[in-house]
Parts: structure tokens; sequence; C-alpha cells
């Protein structure tokens, strides 16, 4: 079950005109933007997603660079900006200028963070900028948390008093920041999944969202224990919060049914931004040099979004060859049953 924060059906109406201009002209300006401005970490988690990609690069943007992609963002009408990875965010020391410069353009701000670096000044910063912190967090056991995220349990301490004094911030500034700890869920850390949510709730989080691990959404085997035995535990705990104002999000997506729509909709409303500036078409293919429209530190956001590679791009990448399992395969269904509704001025 999804709470409001992530069914993105719901927010598809918010962008219905800007999502059939961009269908009309074959371009499009996205509604949000992941950013990455550093590919380092400071985590080492076994399944990261762009493991081998930050591998390669271990690039940190340079600030004059961040400071111009972030205005350009606000004067060509994308509406949001999530400070996200590649690598940890918070490790660039213009992170908290950057946020700053970016509410002050009127971007909304989300941030996805381990949460180790975020206190002191740049805890003000982002309670004072983002919309919402979304902690990565897969494990509170010592040793599961070890073999998870590949860094000393210490750490672990740590982060728990970050995000306790974190929230206890928001709480006492009157910021309207929502924080919440995503974890990527499999046969490593299942068994603290209550633990995880008790954890959130207890620190002061408004949610706890157990997600897929996207390297093995091809295993059937991961994808039926997810159904059978995962999933009624979330829907237990889920159960067991709700009345605290609580909620626990999972996804009951079948990610190996074939996508039905034979457009990448979705792609027209959320795009990244790679550390090396390199301008992706849809956020899962910020790695993949095939997928990059352009470069946002060479050149516009402008040109690059209404330009003909995009236009090129969006007829040859399609649900059915994108070459990744799509976290939007209901969605991109979704939007293309509306667009395609027989009669849509009759109800
Ligand atoms: S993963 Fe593929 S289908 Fe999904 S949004 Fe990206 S390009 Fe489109």
């Amino acid at each position: 079950m999804l709470s409001k924060q992530f069914n993105t059906a719901l927010k598809v109406f918010a962008h219905y005109d800007r999502l059939k201009n961009s269908l009309k002209n074959k371009t499009s300006i996205p509604v949000s933007i992941e950013f990455d401005i550093t590919n380092r970490c400071n985590y080492a988690c076994f399944n990261c997603t762009w493991k081998e990609y930050i591998k390669e690069s271990r690039t940190h943007m340079p600030k004059k660079d961040i400071m111009r992609i972030i205005r350009d963002c606000a004067s060509v009408g994308i509406r949001a900006i999530i400070f996200s990875g590649g690598g940890e965010p918070l490790l660039h020391p213009a992170v908290s200028d950057a946020m700053r410069l970016a509410k002050r353009t009127g971007l909304n701000i989300g941030l996805f963070t381990n949460g180790l670096l975020l206190e002191g000044e740049v805890a003000k910063v982002v309670a004072e900028s983002c919309d919402w912190v979304r902690f990565n967090l897969a494990a509170v056991t010592p040793e599961v948390y070890k073999k998870y995220h590949g860094v000393s349990i210490s750490r672990f301490k740590h982060i728990e008093n970050n995000i306790v004094k974190f929230n206890e911030l928001t709480r006492h500034s009157g910021s309207k920041t929502i924080a919440g700890i995503g974890s990527t869920i499999n046969y490593i850390n299942f068994n603290d999944t209550s633990k995880l949510a008790d954890f959130a709730y207890q620190a002061g989080c408004k949610y706890f969202q157990a997600k897929h691990d996207f390297t093995l959404l091809k295993d059937t085997v991961y994808l039926a224990w997810w159904k059978n035995t995962a999933m009624p535990i979330f829907k237990e705990l889920e159960s067991q919060y709700a009345p605290k104002q609580f909620s626990v999000d999972y996804t009951e997506t079948d990610y190996l049914r074939k996508p039905l729509a034979q457009y990448c909709y979705v792609h027209h409303l959320a795009a990244a931004i790679n550390a090396d500036g390199d301008v992706a078409y849809c956020k899962r293919l910020r790695d993949r040099k095939a997928s990059h429209l352009g470069n946002a530190r060479r050149q516009s956001l402008k040109s690059i979004f209404t330009g003909d590679r995009n236009r090129k791009l969006c007829q040859e990448i399609i649900p059915q060859n994108c070459g990744v399992i799509c976290p939007y395969l209901e969605l991109n269904d979704f939007i293309a049953s509306s667009i395609n509704a027989v009669h849509p001025n009759f109800f």
C-alpha cells in the first residue's frame, strides 16, 4: 500500500497539461530532477544500484556548475530538485549553499541521505530548505548493519543520534520537512524489518518504506519471496502503525510482467543529472551514455530538453527496450490507459 507521498498516480493529475504538451511536442521539461552533486560515498552498501558507475567516476561536481544548474532548473520550469546519488549528497561541501539557492529560486527540494553527516549547520539548512528527507537505512542489528552497509557499527549510533536530533529540530523549529526511512529489503535484512519500522517511529520519522532490492528484480525466487513472505509482514506492520499516524509503505508491483505502455511517459516527468553533468533521459539510466541527452555543465537545460536528441530518444527508448526494470511500470501503464481512453470527453 502506498501513502499519499508515494502515490505517483495521484500526482500525475497535477501535471497532466504538461504531460500532454510533452506528448504533442515530443520534448519535455520534466517536473522533477534527481541531481547527483557527487559520486563519492562514505558507505559501501553491497547492493548499491550505482556501485559500478560510481567506482569508475568519483566526480565531485564543481560548485559553480552546481549553482548554475540549479538556477537553470528554476528558470526552465522544473519544479523540484532531489539531491540524490550517485554518492552521498551531504559529502559535498557546497550542499548547504546549493540547498539555500534552490530554496530561494522557489524549487521544492528533497534529499536522499544515509544521515551520517546530517548535523550542525547542515541539519539546520536541510530543515529550513527541504520538503522531505529520506534516510537510507537497511538494518538496526549491529552485525546486519555492518554486513549490509559495509561500514563499522559505531556509525549506526551516530546516525541514530542524527536522525532523532533532526526530527526534534524540525518539530521545534516549525519546519515542514517530512522525514522517513527507506530500506531495501532482501534475505539479509528481512529479520530487521519490524525493528526498522519501530526505529523510524521512535526516532520521530513519519514513515517507513520497504523497497525491493533492484539488483534482485530479475530473480523469480526473490519476487515470489517478496509476495508470499515479505508482503504479509509489511501488511501487518501497516495495520499496526496506522492508528499512530505513521505509514508503512511497500510496493505490490509484479515487476516481471510485461509493460503494456508502448511509450515511456514517465521520463517526461522525472529525469536526472549525474555528477559529471550528463542529463539522463530517465533517472534509472543516469549511468548509460547512450541515454544521455546532453551535458548541463556545458549546455542550457532548455536546449537539452527541447532539443532533437530528446525528440529522437523519445521514439527510440520505450518500456520494452529501455534495458532496466522500471520502477514506474504501473505508472506508465496507468498514464497510457488514460491518454488512450475511449471517448475521453464523456462522463
Ligand atoms: S525505466 Fe525505462 S520505462 Fe521506466 S521511466 Fe525509465 S526509460 Fe521509462
